[in-house]
């Protein structure tokens, strides 16, 4: 153990310095023999010798800690530059975002006694930090859906925030105002700071978290006709300015890209300002960052047996969840610059690929993406449904390769790869090492001119005349037959409402019901029909507008509980959801949709709500854990003679409630993995007329396109098939991806 590291801290406290040795020296094996970085494993040991040593390092020392879904390592990183200012030399911060308990620890132990520190903090472990290291300043940035298989829900998320500031000793918190599930969280916790930051995501924060009515929002602000509303700032951006509200301003130009990075360097600012840092040194400091943990970095791309052999070079760009590929998407190089997209789905990822659904892949249109990481084909079939020219590839190397030869046959030195979590980390070891330390000189290979080169948007950023843009607040909407799709000749509409010239598909509330990606299953119907040559539109019906009642399909999606619990309200006073089933409609309902659709559910608080009796089903939350992870289904015999006969159902489920279906109806399918509806029989989802409900996720249609098929024959009777010319490789993605997981 380093002199005058942590351990020093606990005086005669045995039991603190010995799991602190411990700690910091398995860390120190598990790197030498390359298991890890050895934060995990050397914080996990020490917490499990010592279970209050978290309190124990923490104790004596100024502490700052970063919590958010996104930013969290740039703002950590521009507010240890902007103390560095004050502490040139012990301060403590996180290395490699290693930002769970485990990893403060080794940051802390590692640390001399009594240095300041740093940290960042993941968003569902900021109670136990808060109250173990008892911080002078906490910096909230944002909160959206991110892993939602370890947090479940956002607002579950916000209202754990909520709780535990309302109860920890009483930091400077710097909350960004432009959030409001930070500013439900943060509201009444004595000496808060609001910062306008800006928030470009609202998605996760449509319904009102004090009473669920819609949130309204305007420029420069938010708010709902209860009274909850945008709290006044103290700081706020204006252009390339940080104005404070007694009337200092700041102009500062960061070398990091993006709108996204000047609200994390406003918070940042605001937070070195609170720790007794000048905001002119902080800013100054932020300015000089030209990457963080390998994020904005330009490294160039050659091939271990050929390292002089470079085409381009790769610009790294980190984005886990939607609003953090929205907001990457928004920093891209030009078209036609290619890009590398990388999905990995493991625990630090979040195992559910559906998120994929959320984001507006739509956006890459007009140049070549190179798919990899361990899900491609998760993220093949995605870019198919979105229309984008991509190839897969699923050795990273080889797609880096790809993408810089497609850039320096266009003459242009160098490209995106826009990757998850580990998806990002693999890619960054795929480089040769030799090259890679090329690459910190990347002046030398003259692409450092492109990091600041603007992105300019073309007319391919909105879909076809007549179809809504393609935005990120309603990222799956594009279902709108592109002049490709429609090459074929255009058949007749064997639709619901015979004046129509497209079969109508309505996608319910995605405002409410859409947090788990499944928006994506009308895209996925709307998309089968164009490549059979037959037109057909998807509306988007959002909460609060009328629910049409001669669509041909409808779809409701999964939500999180008080969404849930309104859009049962608005579907039951509208009546036209029930009238359209009646009268023939297919309906496919998922998880809450499901549960909205049986006859009874719980509410958020537990109470008994009531659905809209389309399937004699009832739903009741389940006392112990949310059934979680990938489900594998055999679909029963009644749905089998309709066409999905030997194939197996593959989904991902999410949720807390069981449900009881009536004998007279018939689940879609007998549970082979996971939980499905929870009951004793174990079946899942139901089938009920034209209506199938599930607990899957995935979107349940894109991994299984046989279900969309048969949904689909429901509807419009027998169609012919799929046209592979205009299908591309689709059914290849599907049929590998269904190989991995079933
Ligand atoms: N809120 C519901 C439950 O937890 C549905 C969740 C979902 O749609 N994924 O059961």
């Amino acid at each position: 153990m380093a002199d005058g590291a942590g351990s020093s801290a606990f005086g005669w406290d045995v039991r603190g310095r010995v799991s602190c040795g411990v700690a910091l020296t398995a860390g120190k094996l598990s790197r030498l023999l390359r298991a890890g970085s050895g934060d995990v494993i050397g914080g996990t040991i020490g917490l499990k010798l010592d279970p209050a040593l978290l309190e124990k390092l923490g104790a004596g020392r100024e502490v700052c800690l970063v919590s958010g879904t996104n930013g969290k390592t740039t703002t950590t990183r521009f507010l240890a530059d902007a103390l560095r200012t004050r502490q040139a030399h012990d301060l403590i911060t996180s290395q490699g975002g290693a930002n769970l308990p485990s990893g403060l620890v080794v940051a802390l132990a590692a640390g001399r006694a009594g240095a300041p520190a740093v940290l960042e903090v993941d968003e569902a472990y900021l109670g136990i930090a808060l109250l173990a290291l008892a911080p002078k300043v906490v910096v909230l940035l944002n909160l959206s859906r991110d892993q939602l298989d370890r947090t479940s829900e956002v607002r579950m998320l916000a209202s754990r925030w909520r709780e535990v500031l309302k109860s920890s000793p009483s930091p400077v918190v710097i909350a960004n105002a432009d959030d409001p599930l930070v500013a439900w969280a943060a509201m009444g916790v004595p000496g808060v700071v609001w910062v306008a930051g800006g928030q470009g995501w609202h998605v996760d924060a449509v319904a009102c978290p004090c009473c669920g009515e819609p949130l309204s929002f305007t420029i420069g602000g938010w708010s709902c006709s209860c009274g909850f509303a945008r709290p006044s700032v103290q700081a706020w951006l204006e252009g390339s300015e940080l104005h404070m509200a007694d009337g200092r301003r700041w102009e500062f130009h960061l070398r990091l890209p993006g709108d996204f990075n000047r609200a994390n360097a406003a918070m940042a600012a605001v937070a070195a300002q609170a720790m007794g840092v000048d905001i002119n040194d902080a800013l100054a400091r932020m300015e000089k960052v030209e990457s963080v943990s390998g994020r904005y970095a330009l490294r160039p791309v050659a091939e271990a047996s050929q390292p002089g052999h470079i085409q381009a070079c790769a610009r790294f760009i980190l984005a886990k969840n939607p609003a953090g590929w929205a907001e990457a998407f928004g920093i891209l190089f030009p078209r036609p610059a290619p890009a590398v997209v990388a999905v990995n789905a493991r625990v630090a990822d979040g195992r559910d690929p559906s998120w994929l659904w959320d984001v507006a892949f739509e956006r890459l249109r007009g140049r070549l993406v190179v798919a990899t990481g361990e899900r491609c084909y998760d993220l093949s079939v995605r870019l198919a449904y979105a229309q984008v020219e991509h190839i897969t590839l699923q050795s990273g190397l080889e797609a880096l390769l790809a993408a810089s030869e497609r850039a320096s046959s266009m003459s242009l030195r160098a490209f995106d790869v826009v990757a998850n979590y580990t998806a990002f980390q693999h890619l960054q070891r795929a480089l040769p090492a030799a090259i890679r330390c090329g690459c910190q000189q990347g002046g030398d290979l003259g692409c450092g001119d492109l990091v600041t080169q603007p992105t300019h948007p073309t007319p391919t950023d909105a879909t076809p005349t007549g179809a809504a843009p393609v935005t990120d607040a309603a990222p799956v909407t594009d279902a709108t037959p592109t002049g490709a799709a429609l090459r074929k000749e255009a058949r007749t509409i064997p639709a619901r409402h015979p004046s129509r010239s497209e079969v109508c598909i309505a996608n319910i509330f995605p405002d409410l019901l859409g947090t788990y990606g499944d928006g994506g299953n009308a895209v996925v119907l709307a998309r089968r029909l164009e490549w059979r040559g037959i037109p057909a539109q998807v509306v988007q019906v959002q909460a609060g507008t009328p629910v049409p009642e001669h669509a041909d399909l409808y779809c409701l999606g999964g939500g999180e509980d008080a969404p849930q619990a309104r859009a049962a309200e608005l579907l039951r006073l509208s009546g036209s959801l029930a009238k359209a089933v009646d009268s023939g409609a297919v309906l496919l309902a998922v998880c809450a949709g499901f549960q909205i659709a049986g006859e009874e559910f719980s509410g958020p608080s537990g109470s008994r709500l009531a659905g809209l009796g389309i399937i004699p089903a009832v739903s009741v939350r389940a006392k112990g854990r949310r059934a979680v992870g990938e489900v594998t289904s055999r679909p029963v015999r009644g749905s089998g003679s309709l066409g999905l006969a030997g194939e197996l159902l593959t989904g991902f489920e999410n949720h807390a409630g069981i449900t009881t279906l009536s004998p007279v109806v018939s689940p879609l399918g007998k549970v082979l993995k996971g939980v499905g509806n929870g009951t004793a029989g174990g079946g899942e989802g139901a089938l009920h007329g034209r209506v199938v409900g599930t607990y899957m996720h995935g979107p349940v249609l894109a991994r299984n396109p046989k279900l969309a098929d048969w949904l689909l024959e429901m509807a419009l009777g027998p169609l012919p098939p799929v046209d592979l010319n205009l299908s591309g490789d689709t059914e290849v993605a599907v049929s590998r991806l269904r190989a991995e997981r079933l």
